[in-house]
């Protein structure tokens, strides 16, 4: 990609202050103007301004430090780029997750209920940075859609009416956006119903551990680890994410037995190369963070520039299976488009299969066969 590397001059927020301050106050701090954004990134404001109309921008001094230069993968996540403007194909919902999409009946406006067993429930509309490429970016931000307590307590009541539902997936935006208090309110509501159910477990989707470690404080990890079987899936997409602040968030969740997983995007000029993405897996399981999911670039419009091909996916899949620890190799899937939910891409491991033979391929490209009896 032709970048103007010479012409980026970040102006470096005050971080040794943020280290000290708390993360609202860093928060507090966030480029989101298009003044702001043009001055501290050295952009044309009118093209900033432009692309913020339709989908707003707001970048924490924290993130934005991680910006080395201009096109870098940190600067391609969270910079506005006139290119989200130019896509004509996209849907604003592809996942169909708005109330109208919903076929079932009566499913309140902050609940996903796609599976048998769980469903996913959005707290907050709010993010500590908003990724260009996000899925939700239609609605991310906006503060008229925020959630309002008549919509929370109905999303709970459906829980509790729903006697299939074991798991529930806090999500947004970003739960950990909302206070400790108020999280702890809509956490012990859905554990109070839970518990009383076989096998249940919490999980909370959250990106605060990567563009915001800050955020998770002592008393947040105290508030948390009152509800296990709690679980947290982060979402980091490059290695340059990996910084002493961000191990040191999820060695304190981790530290309160949280299991941590962690969900990437695929995302053209950030991680599509095999090198990337394996340094990125290893770095997350040595932060103890197990990859979980790594996600082909939903079809929304405003990200086509960051959509990489399936046969990319796959490239990289086979490079990490065998070649790293199994453990570093997260599931690639798609969300089917439409709400058909998410589908496991593999590459072709069975060469064939009969009644008494299986011919297969290993890491190396070499075969083997397995002889089965009915
Ligand atoms: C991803 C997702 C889930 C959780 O899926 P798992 O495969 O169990 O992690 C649940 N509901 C919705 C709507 C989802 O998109
Ligand atoms: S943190 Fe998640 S929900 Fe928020 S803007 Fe980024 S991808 Fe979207």
């Amino acid at each position: 990609m032709e970048e103007d590397e010479g012409s980026l001059k970040v102006k470096k927020p005050p971080l040794g202050l943020a280290k000290k301050t708390d993360w609202r106050t860093i928060l507090r701090d966030s480029v989101s103007t298009p003044t702001a954004l043009a001055n501290s990134l050295n952009l044309s404001k009118d093209e900033i301004s432009e692309v913020c109309d339709n989908y707003p921008a707001m970048i924490n001094p924290y993130y934005l430090s991680l910006v080395k230069k201009k096109g870098d993968p940190i600067y391609k996540q969270c910079v506005p780029d006139v290119k989200e403007l130019q896509d004509y194909v996209g849907e604003e919902d592809p996942l169909c997750e708005e109330p109208d999409h919903q076929q079932r009946k009566g499913v309140p406006s902050l609940v996903t209920h796609r599976y048998p067993d769980r469903l996913l429930f959005r707290v907050s509309n709010q993010c500590a940075m908003f990724c260009r490429f996000c899925t939700r970016k239609r609605k991310v931000g906006h503060p008229k859609k925020n959630p309002t307590p008549k919509e929370i307590s109905e999303a709970i009541i459906y829980i509790k009416n729903h006697s299939e539902i074991r798991d529930v997936i806090l999500s947004g935006g970003d739960p950990l956006m909302l206070g400790d208090k108020q999280l702890e309110t809509i956490i012990r509501n859905v554990y109070n119903i839970l518990k009383k159910r076989k096998n249940s477990i919490i999980r909370i989707g959250t990106r605060m551990p990567c563009v915001l470690p800050q955020r998770v404080t002592k008393g947040l990890c105290r508030m948390l680890k009152k509800y296990h079987p709690l679980f947290i899936n982060t979402h980091f997409n490059h290695p340059s994410e990996i910084t002493p602040e961000s191990r040191k968030a999820c060695g304190m969740l981790v530290d309160s037995g949280i299991p941590m997983g962690n969900q990437t995007v695929l995302l053209k000029g950030v991680n599509d190369d095999p090198a990337v993405m394996k340094e990125l897996v290893q770095g997350l399981i040595n932060m103890r963070v197990r990859p979980y999911y790594l996600y082909q670039a939903d079809l929304v419009r405003g990200t086509n520039h960051f959509r990489t091909t399936v046969q990319k996916g796959l490239e990289i899949y086979k490079a990490l299976r065998g070649h790293t620890s199994g453990l570093c190799v997260p599931n690639y899937v798609i969300d089917a488009p439409g709400g058909g939910g998410k589908i496991p891409l593999l590459p072709e491991y069975v060469v064939s299969i009969s009644k008494d033979k299986v011919v297969l391929k290993n890491y190396e490209n070499k075969k083997f066969e397995y002889l089965q009896i009915e």
